[in-house]
């Protein structure tokens, strides 16, 4: 489904991202942690080409991620996107905010994406709140909204940048809970996120980066239980 094959990202004359390999396989969950600028979020953002990269290749679905347009836009259909900050529209409505991109990208008549972000809107379980901005809700009812408008894209992976780190405690829950039932549902995932309860609950593979390399992954009984590296098992001191 998605393939990093020898991925370098520089900032300049920074290298955020060394070498970097990495496939993930159709109906796949994989978590991402590691310590704060270690290249999390500039890897899921290169997978969707929120930034470039420079060196190796980078496949998603059956197309190679290059820097023309189309490839982009080809790829961006099979990627869904949750950001820490929500990132809604604030000037639209929830429906609308969850209405724009199936109207303009997918081209779908205003009816049938309306019918498209209602389902989801109650499978993330806020219709209620459909007719409201985005400030007039909760963190979490923001969030769970941020993830109904990815998914009316109807994406076959989403990723996600620490979607629970910016809610108050309270609020976690229900977002982690909407990410349960989304991986419960078969769905190919990449989450950046330090909810080990959740790593071990939904995780197929622990991915774990220090300074722009990959470091060590496993599945989350053995991540957690015997990590092989002294990086790792520092981050874990750290956290659990
Ligand atoms: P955090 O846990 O704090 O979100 P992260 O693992 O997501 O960290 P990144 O945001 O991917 O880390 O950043 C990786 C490195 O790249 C950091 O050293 C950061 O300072 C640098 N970096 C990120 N974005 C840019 C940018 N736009 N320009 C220059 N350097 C950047
Ligand atoms: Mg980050």
């Amino acid at each position: 489904m998605i393939v990093m094959a020898a991925v370098e990202k520089w900032y300049g004359g920074f290298r955020a991202l060394a070498d970097i390999n990495l496939t993930v396989r159709r109906g796949e969950r994989i978590v991402l942690c590691g310590p704060s600028g270690s290249g999390k979020s500039t890897l899921i953002r290169c997978i969707n080409h929120l930034e470039a990269y420079q060196k190796g290749e980078i496949r998603v679905g059956g197309t190679r991620l290059g820097d023309d347009g189309r490839s982009i836009e080809a790829v961006r259909r099979e990627v869904g996107m949750v950001f820490q900050h929500f990132n809604l529209f604030p000037h639209m409505t929830v429906l609308e905010n969850c209405m724009l991109a199936p109207m303009r990208a997918l081209k779908l008549g205003r009816r049938e994406a309306e019918a498209t972000a209602r389902g989801l809107l109650e499978r993330v379980r806020i219709l209620e709140q459909a007719d409201k901005y985005p400030a007039q809700l909760s963190g979490g009812q923001q969030q769970r909204v941020a993830i109904a408008r990815a998914l009316c894209m109807r994406p076959s992976v989403m990723l996600f940048d620490e979607p629970t780190s910016a809610l108050d405690p309270e609020m976690v829950k229900e977002v982690l809970d909407t990410m349960i039932a989304l991986a419960g549902e078969g769905m190919t995932m990449i989450c950046v996120t330090h909810e080990m309860g959740f790593a071990r609950q939904v995780a197929d593979r622990v991915i774990f980066m220090a300074e722009g390399s990959i470091v060590e992954e496993a599945p989350p009984d053995t991540f957690f239980t015997q990590p092989r590296h002294e990086r790792t098992r520092k981050f874990l001191g750290e956290i659990l």
